[in-house]
């Protein structure tokens, strides 16, 4: 049997029905082979970026253990978005599924499609908060623990939520 890996991966959410699918997204990722999701963060509400009076997005973290290689597994995220994507022209023309690699083993790696770790996750609170409840003595590759990045980007426009995706939004 081929050697599992430790991946960490986004999921953002802000358009559509939001719960549903960031749940999907757990459970089709939980149900590919290969694939096996070990943990998910509490969700945090956070403000869009971007222009526009966009909703707030919904934001967590979910840790997998994989025997795929990193770009395949970046592959089926990129699948699973234009799933939710293809529902959501229909209905709402919009995004409404971000899912982001963040992390694989210790591996630092930056090719025309793949950046690991994933070059903005230092930067976003919303990434970050959820990643460190979910794994709280994580270090980034260089050795930077992700609790002082928690420390050092603060909490503002962060929401924290007792949200549970089996419960409906509306
Ligand atoms: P975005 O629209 O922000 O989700 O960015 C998607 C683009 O970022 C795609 O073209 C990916 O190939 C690229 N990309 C580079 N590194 C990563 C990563 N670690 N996770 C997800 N997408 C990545």
């Amino acid at each position: 049997m081929a050697a599992e890996s430790s991946a960490y991966i986004a999921l953002g959410a802000n358009l559509g029905d939001v719960k549903r699918n960031l749940r999907r997204a757990i459970e089709t990722l939980d149900a590919t082979p290969g694939c096996r999701v070990t943990g998910v963060s509490p969700w945090y509400r956070s403000r869009a970026i971007g222009p526009g009076n966009q909703p707030g997005y919904l934001n967590g973290v979910m840790a997998l253990a994989t025997t795929l290689d990193p770009h395949a597994l970046l592959d089926l995220l990129q699948a699973l978005e234009a799933a939710a994507g293809r529902e959501r022209m229909v209905r709402w023309g919009a995004r409404t599924l971000d899912l982001d690699l963040l992390l694989f083993d210790e591996l630092s790696l930056a090719d025309e499609r793949l950046t690991l770790p994933h070059p903005r996750l230092a930067e976003r609170n919303f990434v970050v908060y959820p990643l460190s409840d979910l794994a709280p003595a994580l270090h980034l590759p260089d050795g930077t623990p992700v609790s002082d990045l928690r420390i050092a980007l603060g909490a503002r426009g962060l929401e924290a939520t007792f949200a549970t995706l089996e419960q409906s939004d509306d």
